[in-house]
């Protein structure tokens, strides 16, 4: 007989995926009593070494840490993190400029390993009786009004039904359980996929030979060539995972014709010259390696009544220039264990007061991961991009309490929404661009000068007001 009164702890929750999101769901899910049943695709990773899929490290951030807080980890989770305070620029020539992240010195991002992020979360899940992971289990469809889902299990080559009281499905970007959604053709449900041109490929800085850093540690470094770009983060072993985002067919050099040793070396002996003298490795990498695309996944409504629910990546897949999508992934549980909080009814409201808390939050992201991926590769080089970041940084360093740039609003503000980040952040960005375009903030910036920066600070704050009020009457708010 199946439950819906989700107050109920003894019922069955089932969960399809034991990537970042679902692991940390089942986790929380089990710490508040329920009966949790994960199933996954791939073997055990704690048993079997397999990649843990897409990017070997991940920037993990303030928002991710809230939900690492909330089920009481941090203290595992943080030795795993190799702080990165700012962008390591890298032009052309091989200069590089240290930019960093915020003016306030607290406010960094990390890198963490995807795999051992996973296999810990993995491993506090399991130590709650009532959370059972089982792997090899892959998901094929969901039977949404009837609440079970049918699996392929890769050990015995059989197939299975599941039967539950509610289904997460946190199976990723290519969710089984959205699919059945859409072919389903049962209720009225949205969705949206839009491809980047650019598509990724991971490549890699190993260790010195005495198993230090072969460039600087802490950073994020960004070789931005305006149609493409590199870049790289750091890993616990020395290393730096390295990623290339580059167009499948655009441009002199793309995904498509780089199709030798030879013309591989010469495009990044020709755009990034100080990254190849680092990875004499290259070549092997290049074409070892795959070409991913890159997508954002847009889709509503995320449960059908009180029976199924998607979350993370399956719900809201974004592409990766914000550094966010994990930790909006993990931010998702954060909101619904809120949700939960309030002792509603049934799944159903909660389901839907999930959704409407929390949708126009991840519409945000996605919309400023695109932004972000026109910043990272040309405009972080541009003349008055850099003055608007130096008059920000100043402006965190000199009012730590008046003033949040677009990043840090995104990055290090995990007690508001996404959405009102990008408002807030967009209009401050259009303010300052705008006064320094018109000569109202002249520059050289003089912001050795106390009394220069508060004026100018407060003069970017009207016309960042005036930008939001005129935005809500255009838009009718
Ligand atoms: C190149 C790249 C770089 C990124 N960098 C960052 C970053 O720096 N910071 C950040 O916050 N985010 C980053 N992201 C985003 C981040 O990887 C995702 O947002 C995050 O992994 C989402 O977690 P998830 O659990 O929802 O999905 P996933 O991590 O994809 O996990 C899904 C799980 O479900 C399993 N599964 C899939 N299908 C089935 C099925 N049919 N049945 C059963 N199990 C199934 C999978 O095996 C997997 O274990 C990056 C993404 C990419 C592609």
């Amino acid at each position: 007989m199946k439950s819906k009164k989700m107050k109920d702890k003894k019922q069955n929750i089932l969960i399809i995926g034991a990537g970042l999101c679902g692991s940390l769901l089942a986790l929380r899910l089990g710490q508040r009593g329920y009966n949790v049943t994960v199933m996954e695709k791939r073997p055990d990773m704690r048993k079997v070494d397999i990649s843990a899929g897409r990017s070997i490290n991940l920037a993990f951030s303030d928002r991710g840490i809230k939900a690492i807080n909330l089920v009481g980890i941090l203290d595992k989770v943080m030795p795993l993190c190799i702080p990165m305070n700012g962008r390591m620029l890298h032009d052309l020539e091989g200069n590089t400029i240290l930019a960093p992240y915020s003016g306030r010195t607290h406010e960094y991002i990390n890198s963490i390993s995807r795999g051992d992020l996973n296999i810990l979360l993995l491993n506090e899940a399991e130590k709650h009786k009532n959370v059972n992971i089982h792997f090899n289990k892959k998901c094929i469809s969901v039977d949404f009004e009837n609440t079970t889902a049918l699996f392929k299990d890769y050990e015995s080559n059989s197939e299975f039904v599941e039967d539950a009281d509610a289904i997460f499905a946190t199976d990723g970007a290519g969710s089984a359980m959205r699919k059945s959604y859409y072919l389903g053709k049962k209720f009225l449900f949205s969705y949206s996929q839009e491809w980047l041109s650019h598509g990724y490929k991971e490549l890699s800085i190993l260790p010195a030979e005495n198993g230090g850093y072969k460039t600087y540690k802490n950073a994020l470094h960004i070789w931005g060539r305006e149609a493409f770009m590199l870049i790289a983060l750091p890993n616990l072993d020395g290393s730096f995972t390295v990623t290339l985002f580059l167009s499948y067919d655009e441009g002199d050099y793309n995904f498509n014709n780089l199709t030798t040793k030879e013309k591989v070396l010469e495009f990044f002996g020709k755009y990034f010259k100080d990254a190849l003298e680092l990875m004499p490795n290259l070549a092997d990498d290049f074409f070892e390696n795959p070409t991913s695309p890159l997508g954002t996944v847009k889709c509503s409504p995320w449960h059908y009544k009180g029976n199924t629910l998607l979350m993370g990546d399956a719900a809201h897949a974004i592409v990766p220039f914000y550094g966010q999508g994990m930790n909006a992934s993990f931010e998702d549980v954060v909101v619904f264990d809120k949700v939960l909080d309030k002792d509603l009814d049934n799944w159903e409201a909660v389901f839907k007061t999930y959704q409407a808390e929390r949708k126009k939050d991840t519409d945000a992201i996605a919309d400023l991961a695109i932004d972000n991926f026109h910043e990272m590769k040309g405009h972080v080089n541009h003349a008055n991009f850099r003055e608007k970041r130096n008059l920000e940084m100043a402006f965190e360093k000199a009012f730590p309490d008046e003033y949040s740039s677009k990043y840090s609003l995104v990055t290090f503000n995990e007690d508001i929404g996404y959405q009102e980040a990008m408002l807030r952040g967009r209009a401050q960005d259009k303010a300052i661009l705008n006064m320094l375009a018109d000569g109202h903030i002249a520059t050289p910036l003089n912001l050795s000068d106390a009394s220069w920066l508060k004026t100018t600070l407060k003069q970017v704050q009207q016309e960042t007001n005036s930008i939001l009020e005129e935005d809500r009457i255009a838009k009718n708010v």
